[in-house]
């Protein structure tokens, strides 16, 4: 039977390179997006993956979603989870507004917390499955001017290493990947300059590729990977060592 993963964030970016990988592999898939139909239309037929449109900062949007995603792919447990949605902002900390501070949470580190727990409950009583969270760099080093970011993308390795413990006994591995500076939209707000230097100031001397990252997505939850949990995996070019 073939495998089946859900990925959260899958129409632009890191997930669309991860949706894009599993179903060269084999993996029904299906992906979370929130606003960008078109991209998600044309990546799911370009992949055959089911796109699903699922804010995950809204509990009962993910409560329907996940349910959604499970029907299309004729699953009654997901075999990986990866949660990769996530959204960014620049600017002072003192600066930051509560809807600003809201919206980071909620995408996240509460998007995260939903998809799991409506996620986990059927891996858990098939006891087996694999979930990777998508951190980042600054999450395990600290970015001024992105303290909000970084706040949360910490919370997610807390997450993770807390529910390796929580899920080793029902056979489920959690990981993380953590990238450093990857080219996507994310980072279209940089001028050229800092992108540059952040270029400059990653050992490779280059930032990286949404497949770089999609691929140490793939190995995490590949059974290559089957005594590894509840570990970052960074993929940054060496920018934090
Ligand atoms: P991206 O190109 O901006 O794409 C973000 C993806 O997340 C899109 O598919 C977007 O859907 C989806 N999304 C955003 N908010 C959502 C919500 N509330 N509900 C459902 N989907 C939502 O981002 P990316 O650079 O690929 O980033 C992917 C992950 O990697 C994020 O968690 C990010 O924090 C992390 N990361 C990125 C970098 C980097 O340099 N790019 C570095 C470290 C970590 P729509 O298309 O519908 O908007």
């Amino acid at each position: 039977m073939k495998k089946t993963v859900l990925i959260t964030g899958g129409s632009r970016g890191i997930g669309a390179a991860a949706v894009r990988l599993f179903t060269k592999n084999g993996y029904e898939t299906a992906f979370f997006y929130r606003k960008n139909q078109e991209a998600a239309k044309a990546l799911s037929e370009e992949t055959g993956a089911v796109a699903v449109s699922c804010d995950v900062s809204d509990a009962e949007m993910v409560r329907k979603g996940v349910r959604d995603a499970r029907i299309c792919l004729g699953t009654t447990a997901f075999d990986t989870v990866v949660c990769n949605a996530g959204v960014s902002l620049q600017g002072l900390f003192t600066d930051l507004t509560d809807a600003q501070w809201d919206e980071l949470l909620g995408v996240n580190l509460s998007g995260m917390v939903y998809v799991l727990r409506e996620a986990l409950p059927q891996m858990i009583s098939r006891k087996a499955g694999q979930i990777v969270l998508v951190s980042s760099v600054w999450g395990e080093t600290g970015a001024s001017c992105e303290v909000a970011y970084s706040a949360t993308k910490a919370a997610v390795i807390g997450l993770a290493k807390a529910l390796a413990r929580e899920m080793g006994p029902s056979g489920i591995r959690v990981n993380v990947v953590a990238p450093g500076v990857i080219d996507t939209d994310m980072n279209r707000i940089y001028e050229p300059q800092v992108m540059e230097a952040l270029a400059a100031e990653t050992p490779a001397g280059r930032i990286g590729t949404c497949e770089e990252a999609a691929e140490a997505i793939f190995y995490l939850a590949s059974e290559k990977a089957s005594f590894i949990t509840g570990q970052v995996l960074g993929v940054n070019g060496g920018l934090y060592i």
